[in-house]
């Protein structure tokens, strides 16, 4: 075979190799990371935009996000609600009541953050789409290391007000797995606590999957040949061929190995 498509062959086999362990860290990540189940702090932001493949009826765009990061993860909530007319104004009436409680309190340490979550919470009520009540979310979770390469969603979605409420939800570009380290580390059907089992996302989060991939491709090449440029170092400076290892030293000035006819023996060789 020819020497050109050997080194193209080993290129493609690093390759392959350093992607299949970039995809197993990231899964390894996404199955023993602390992620957390639930994250409170909300923040408001303007141009979110929902993953693919989520269910027809969810709202245009997704009015807010909570976002959570760790080493080789991070968990990022997408949610939008609809409320109507009527549950906008019973819902805005509540807010101003829960204000004015808040207001008259004589404890700034606790007041100051309440007043911001109601603020946050009539921002979110007053940004909801027009429709009967329902609320829903994606949770998008990313793994991978040193860069996220692989991500994942969890959608939810409520159709309906509480104390029943209908609802519905599923996974996009994941497996799910019956395991979650932080809770129980049994194993229950899948269907049983679709909120705690871990996802292990395999849609390609770019570049991340590209440097990840040629990172690990570079392990594995030096690990691949980490012993043979050992070994022919220290044939070189035992005076030996670097490729047969024939004692050179009563051979100084040859052009060639006279056992294999290595002919970089000149260069490489003191004797
Ligand atoms: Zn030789």
């Amino acid at each position: 075979m020819k020497r050109w498509l050997l080194k193209l062959a080993l290129f493609l086999l690093l390759l392959g190799g350093g992607a299949i362990v970039n995809v197993a860290v990231a899964w390894a990540f996404a199955a023993y990371a602390p992620i957390p189940l639930d994250i409170g702090i909300v923040t408001h932001t303007e141009g979110l935009r929902w993953p693919a493949r989520l269910p027809n009826d969810f709202p245009t765009r997704p009015t807010h996000v909570v976002s959570e990061h760790g080493r080789g993860f991070e968990r990022s909530e997408l949610a939008a609600f609809r409320r109507s007319f009527q549950e906008r104004t019973i819902g805005s009436e509540i807010l101003n009541q829960e204000q004015a409680v808040w207001e008259s309190r004589d404890e700034p340490e606790l007041r100051e953050p309440m007043l911001q979550d109601i603020a946050h919470r009539r921002s979110v009520l007053e940004s909801s789409e027009d429709g009967n009540y329902s609320d829903y979310r994606a949770i998008c979770i990313s793994a991978g290391w040193p860069l996220l390469s692989c991500v994942g969603v969890r959608w939810l979605a409520d159709r309906g007000p509480p104390p029943n409420i209908p609802r519905a939800s599923g996974v996009v570009g994941a497996a799910e797995i019956a395991w979650n380290p932080l809770t129980y580390r049994t194993s229950t059907p899948v269907t049983m606590n679709a909120f705690e089992n871990r996802l292990l996302p395999f849609i390609p989060i770019w570049p991340g999957f590209a440097i990840n991939t040629g990172f690990y491709a570079v392990v594995l090449w030096l690990l691949f040949a980490a012993p043979f440029v050992l070994r022919r170092r220290l044939r070189v400076k035992r005076g030996l061929c670097p490729k047969c290892a024939y004692d050179l030293r009563g051979s100084a000035g040859a052009e060639a190995c006279p056992e294999c006819g290595n002919a970089m023996v000149k260069r490489e060789v003191v004797a």
